[in-house]
């Protein structure tokens, strides 16, 4: 007995086990940020969730799921999206796009956006191909991209301050079409467009699309479209669908989630809306990788669309709702981050805005040639003495570009007016006690 215990001890690895393409990507911004929040904020304004609840519509259609009747529901369903689900996807977006879809073949479930994203980054993307990706990103598409053998290549938007003294607003960060233009090569597989903008809540206009949209047709480019924050745009903008626009349909893979959607983050359902020509390889993706989603919150996302579609653009439908309410908060923190004077850039969309730090540099000084940027060690002193939990807007740029703009940190208003209130106590409490000798 012994000596077979010293054997197994002795028998421990020495040759390396990680994979080569996990190399280089092993730190994840959320890990690191979600401990610190969990462990000394008093107020969490940096992980992108809601802290109200989804509608009752749709917590009774997920009840309803679980604990009816049909017990078929507790079981796998379509591998590539349950029926009711991607019928009822397939006609929204067909009404949203103009065209017929096919349930079977034009939509297909994911575990969230993020399961959508792997996909098509697995399926289209080969060694020695590149990927153009604007920044401010989604952090994940990096890694997701390197994971898949391709180079990520960047481009950036830039920020120009309106003149008039005014705030600065998500839409005065843009492309410069001639640098946008000199990424494209015959490497180019695709680009990532991710309108509105996490974390800058830019939501790209029509001729910024078609910008876009012209050099994917000129060098034959796929768009993988992150459209998670779809419905919520405020300020009367439209959200333009890339897939809509000339040439697009047939080489965009448009993504959505319900977490977004329906205010819903914990039940991770998403969908990839696209032509089979693309779809039939996200699905065999998909089919050696999580191959099933589960049933019962895909039925009753199924309800919320059902629902959604009866009431679309009525004062009653929640993608009508969602938008002024967040509206409201939006305002509100724009108004109490501007009074203490963290900058804020008005964003077009999604439920983040990001802020502007200068002001509060004084109480974390710089650390000359320190290898993390500052707005990252700001966030962490923040969070650490002041309680209150935000993201550092490097977290959004590859590591050559983390540098550039870093004294800007991203807040989530998707939170109750309590939360928002307590945040602005905290910083105007921060900026009495800055301001008093
Ligand atoms: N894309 C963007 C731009 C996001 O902000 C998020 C979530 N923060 C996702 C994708 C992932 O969405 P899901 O939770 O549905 O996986």
């Amino acid at each position: 007995q012994t000596q077979f215990l010293s054997l197994s001890l002795q028998a421990t690895m020495s040759r390396p086990v990680q994979a080569r393409r996990l190399e280089g990507i092993d730190k994840n911004i959320w890990v690191e940020f979600v401990k610190l929040a969990a462990t000394y904020s008093t107020v969490n304004l940096g992980q992108g969730f809601p802290d109200f609840p989804p509608p009752d519509f749709l917590k009774e259609a997920f009840v309803r799921a679980l604990s009816g009747e049909d017990h078929l529901m507790h079981q796998y369903t379509r591998a590539f999206g349950h029926p009711p689900l991607v019928k009822i996807l397939a006609q929204f977006y067909g009404k949203l796009l103009g065209q017929d879809l096919d349930p079977m073949t034009n939509v297909m479930v994911t575990v969230g956006a993020y399961q959508a994203l792997f996909c098509c980054f697995q399926a289209f993307v080969d060694e020695g191909d590149e990927v153009i990706i604007i920044e401010p990103f989604f952090d994940c598409y990096e890694p997701m991209v390197k994971m898949a053998g391709g180079t990520p290549v960047f481009v950036p938007l830039r920020p120009e301050a309106p003149k008039d003294g005014k705030l600065m607003s998500s839409a005065d960060w843009q492309l410069d079409p001639a640098e946008l233009a000199s990424k494209f090569s015959k490497r180019t597989k695709a680009i990532v467009l991710n309108s509105p903008n996490n974390p800058l809540g830019k939501v790209f206009s029509r001729g910024e699309l078609e910008l876009i949209a012209d050099l994917c047709v000129k060098h034959d480019t796929l768009c993988i479209s992150d459209e998670v924050y779809e419905w919520l745009v405020y300020d009367g903008k439209e959200h333009v669908r890339i897939a809509s626009l000339q040439g697009m349909w047939d080489r965009t893979m448009m993504i959505g989630s319900a977490g977004k959607t329906f205010s819903a983050t914990g039940w991770k359902v998403g969908w990839i809306v696209g032509p089979n020509r693309l779809l039939q390889h996200l699905r065999t993706v998909h089919q050696n990788s999580v191959y099933h989603c589960a049933t019962a919150a895909q039925e009753a996302v199924a309800r919320g669309f059902q629902r959604e579609l009866e009431l679309y653009g009525k004062a009653d439908s929640y993608f009508v709702q969602l938008p002024g309410l967040l509206q409201q908060k939006r305002d509100w923190l724009v108004q109490s981050l501007d009074a203490v004077g963290m900058k804020p850039i008005i964003p077009e969309g999604t439920y983040f805005l990001v802020a502007d730090i200068s002001e509060f540099k004084s109480d974390v000084p710089d650390v000359p040639n320190s290898d993390e940027p500052y707005d990252s060690r700001f966030a962490k002193w923040m969070v650490k003495n002041k309680g209150l939990a935000a993201i550092p807007l490097s977290s959004f740029y590859c590591e050559a570009h983390k540098n550039t703009y870093s004294r800007f940190v991203r807040f989530c208003f998707a939170k109750e007016e309590t939360t928002l209130k307590a945040a602005s106590d905290i910083l105007q409490k921060w900026k009495r006690e800055k301001s008093s000798p």
